[in-house]
């Protein structure tokens, strides 16, 4: 078997994109030695595809731990054998020059009616069009969507390469994948429409058309065409946000998958075991990050301490932070939500007026003032009688423990969220603790 995966460097790699590649590389894996998967930059739209796009994609590509055995192949350092191939196609009268316009189609198809295809006729010069047999039709045989029939009446004679002779995408797609030996295309399915024309290409080639499978596209949880809009939109934006490539690569992977009702944790070397792109779903799949976010906690759960530390201080650029990290760990869903929960160990208290107005009151006064006595005769300075001198405070005063848990925590983090109140303290150490109480002791909303 041999995939690939072909994306256009106009942008950075979408979700979409992501998942595209992640299924053609599940499908060279599960094959063994027996896969191998191109990497093919489809860069002949020189205008929009430049260095900092390529150089994205393949970062995105290995953050998300897909290899690839053979390339990247630039499409563009394949015109030689472009001009070639459209040359011999031009010469067999399978194509042929046109200066027929964009208006010269309308008016061909008011002619002869909208559905029709428009027939152009050879004038030696322009662009080059593909000549379309007006009978028949192409059939494209999919894994997923089974066969859709083309009737060829209904396809433009298409435009397989400019006037100066740079040829376009269906035309140096078909070309490329041929003369790469692909056997399995797997895309998405917004190139379904394309796909009679390849189709038409190969025939031409006189070669054999490689398996075909689109995917269904991705939707956010609105039903709506995945955008910006539903959160994260590119793998980077992903990466930022604090994912891990392990818990990515397990949701996309189940996204249409329909092998999966009832499981969601599937380790890489499982998916690559069980993957079947013939049990991918026709359709519509939900891309949702509130599961994704569910999902990614998880794979951060079974990290050790060590290991979640060192992703931390990475993603963070922060050092010394086992100690934070261990009683935060159980409370953070991506890598992202860990600074802002726990930041304040390191940086001192954040500023919000509205957590110490609601908080920081009279009552909240005399707690703290209680607590600072309590934690200044707490001895051993640790977690078990650090808990018992809260718990004390709590009921020497008759109060409820949120009426006492709260004031500290904002006078400790400053805002009324943190890790746990106990655990924060014997982190902070009982003068650091200590000094952020007495900070807060008079200082009011
Ligand atoms: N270059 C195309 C894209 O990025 C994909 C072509 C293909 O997979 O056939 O949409």
């Amino acid at each position: 078997m041999r995939v690939r995966f072909a994306p256009s460097p106009t942008g950075a790699l979408h979700i979409g994109g992501a998942r595209t590649a992640l299924f053609n590389w599940l499908m060279a894996r599960h094959e063994g030695e027996d896969g191998t998967l191109v990497l093919r930059i489809e860069d002949t739209d020189r205008e929009r595809s430049t260095p900092e796009n390529v150089a994205q994609i393949l970062d995105a590509l290995q953050w998300l731990e897909l290899d690839w055995d053979e390339g990247p192949i630039s499409q563009i350092s394949r015109s030689d054998r472009h001009q070639e191939v459209l040359a011999q196609l031009l010469d067999d009268g399978h194509a042929y020059r046109s200066t027929a316009t964009a208006d010269d189609v309308r008016a061909y198809k008011a002619r002869h009616g909208a559905d029709r295809g428009f027939r152009g006729t050879a004038e030696g010069e322009g662009a080059i069009r593909l000549r379309v047999p007006d009978d028949g039709a192409s059939v494209v045989r999919d894994v997923i969507r089974g066969d859709t029939t083309f009737q060829h009446v209904h396809l433009d004679d298409a435009v397989i390469a400019r006037g100066d002779g740079t040829a376009l995408y269906n035309f140096a797609v078909a070309v490329d994948d041929h003369d790469a030996g692909i056997t399995h295309v797997v895309r998405g399915e917004d190139h379904l429409s394309n796909t009679p024309k390849q189709l038409l290409v190969y025939e031409a080639l006189g070669a054999a058309p490689p398996v075909f499978a689109h995917l269904p596209l991705l939707h956010g949880p609105d039903g709506k065409k995945l955008s910006k809009r539903h959160g994260a939109a590119s793998v980077q934006e992903l990466r930022d946000a604090g994912y891990l490539p392990a818990a990515v690569r397990n949701y996309l992977a189940l996204l249409g998958w329909g092998d999966a009702d009832d499981e969601t944790l599937i380790p890489t070397a499982e998916l690559v075991r069980r993957f079947d792109i013939a049990r991918v779903s026709r359709n519509p799949a939900q891309f949702d990050e509130v599961k994704l976010r569910w999902m990614n906690g998880r794979y951060l759960r079974e990290l050790s301490t060590d290991e979640l530390t060192a992703q931390l201080e990475r993603f963070t650029g922060r050092t010394g932070l086992r100690d934070a990290v261990e009683i935060s760990r159980e409370k953070v869903q991506t890598l992202a939500d860990f600074w802002p929960l726990a930041g304040f160990i390191f940086d001192g208290p954040a500023d919000d007026a509205a957590a110490r107005e609601k908080w920081l009151g009279e009552a909240g006064q005399a707690v703290l003032a209680d607590v600072r006595s309590a934690l200044a005769q707490v001895d051993p300075y640790e977690l078990a009688p650090i808990e018992a001198a809260l718990r004390g405070v709590v009921e020497a005063r008759g109060a409820k423990p949120k009426d006492v848990f709260q004031p500290v925590r904002v006078a400790l983090a400053g805002v009324p969220v943190s890790p746990g109140i106990f655990e924060t303290l014997a982190v902070l150490g009982r003068d650091e603790s200590l000094a952020r109480i007495d900070r807060a002791i008079g200082q009011t909303g």
